[in-house]
């Protein structure tokens, strides 16, 4: 990268969601920004026809807004949820809205869709770079400096730049580089829960099969299955549930078995044969949490999104609260004129406690999600107190 006048050449490591946008944000502010991506261009692959889709909330919505990217995200690829539909086991449905006053709702997207939207974005501004199939493997946060494998050549390439941002996910490199200097905190939690995902196709006349307007929820206790609509009336459904229960289903007999005991609305929905194909097609993926601090070292590097504060996915809000980090800096940069000396450590001492808050938060809403929603109020007492 090359120095211009009063400007910072900043890298943004991972163009996922949070990567993306963050570079639509500096560049807004005239900032020379190259994205590194260890993963190939999206927009070039084909789709694989299952959208993984995401909870879009207000904060998520507000940051989106800023860089006139709102309308798009929500009223042409997004599907309005006005309340969650609790599943009971005979098929018995109860709506409870996300808002019975004023009607809000919160808006299912596809990750594809929005990483792609980003990215786009993105691209769109001359100062803008995005260089794909890099993976960072080792860096200086003091120099600035960067190793990259290209994952196409696997030749080893250098870079450098004024600031870094991590905005490599939940297993972030840039994090684990911070986790070796003294005074960085750092605590990672994987729940013993699992989690896979399944399709639920559209009904009749390719209307959706169960209300549209919903994220439904089938709490049973121990495990639950969730599932969000999509823009083509399909469902995107996830079994949660943990690993010695997710151990026992090895056979498509015991599988069956499990579904038509505890999903057997879902199971009639989703077809015998397609639950069976869908669900031995991959591994059961793992959640973990990460409360870290801070989020900064001097005025050279910063982690944003999962990489600072990967969550526990119940409470929807890893995205929402990856792009809320983004508007935070964008605030910080109109306050500080970008002197990023003195943003990173407002920023780290601005959301250091509300990025560990809403770990808390998410990883309470797990026991909610699966278990309280269907219990009186005393368990919940009980488990505020411990978090
Ligand atoms: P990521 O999306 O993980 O992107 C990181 C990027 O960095 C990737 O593209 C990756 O390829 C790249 N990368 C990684 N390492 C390197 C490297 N060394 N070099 C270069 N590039 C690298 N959030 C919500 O708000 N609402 C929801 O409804 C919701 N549902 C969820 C459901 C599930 C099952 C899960 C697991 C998560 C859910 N989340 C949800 C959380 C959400 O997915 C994350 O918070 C969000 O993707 C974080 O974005 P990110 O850009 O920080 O990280």
């Amino acid at each position: 990268m090359t120095e211009v006048e009063g400007k910072s050449r900043i890298a943004i490591i991972g163009g996922g969601l949070v990567g993306a946008l963050a570079a639509c944000f500096f560049a807004k502010r005239g900032h020379q920004v190259v994205i590194y991506e260890y993963r190939s261009d999206l927009r070039m692959e084909n789709s694989s026809g299952q959208s993984i889709n995401l909870a879009l909330s207000f904060r998520g919505r507000e940051a989106l807004r800023a860089v006139g990217l709102e309308d798009i995200v929500v009223k042409q690829y997004g599907t309005s949820m006005r309340g969650r539909m609790l599943h009971d086991k005979n098929g018995n449905l109860k709506e409870v809205l996300y808002d019975s006053v004023k009607g809000n709702c919160i808006y299912s997207i596809s990750r594809r869709r929005l990483n792609i939207i980003l990215l786009d974005a993105a691209e769109k501004y001359p100062k803008v770079q995005v260089n794909f199939n890099k993976k960072l493997v080792d860096a200086d946060l003091e120099k600035g400096k960067m190793k990259f494998l290209n994952m196409k050549t696997g030749a080893m390439e250098n870079a450098d730049a004024d600031l870094i941002i991590g905005a490599d996910g939940a297993y972030s490199k840039v994090r684990k580089i911070m986790a070796k200097r003294s005074l960085f905190n750092c605590a990672q939690t994987y729940i013993e829960h699992g989690y896979v995902e399944l399709s639920v196709p559209s009904g009749k006349n390719n209307e959706f099969a169960m209300n549209g307007k919903n994220l439904h929820i089938w709490p049973r206790g121990e495990f639950m299955m969730t599932s969000l609509p999509n823009e083509d009336h399909t469902f995107t459904g996830n079994l949660f549930a943990p690993f010695h229960v997710l151990e026992k289903l090895k056979t498509p007999v015991t599988l069956l078995r499990f579904y038509t005991e505890h999903f057997p609305d879902l199971l009639r929905l989703i077809g015998e044969q397609s639950l069976v194909q869908q669900f031995f097609e991959k591994e059961p993926q793992t959640l973990i949490s990460i409360k870290c601090e801070p989020y900064h070292v001097g005025k050279t590097a910063l982690i944003i999104g999962d990489a600072a504060h990967a969550m526990v996915p119940f409470y929807a809000q890893g995205m929402n609260t990856g792009f809320e980090d983004v508007l935070l800096l964008d605030e910080l940069m109109e306050c500080y004129n970008s002197d990023f000396a003195k943003i990173l450590p407002k920023f780290s001492e601005l959301r250091c406690d509300d990025g560990h808050a809403i770990c808390d938060l998410a990883m309470y809403n797990y026991l909610e999600m699966r278990d309280l929603v269907t219990r009186k109020s005393f368990l919940v007492r009980k488990f505020v107190d411990k978090i």
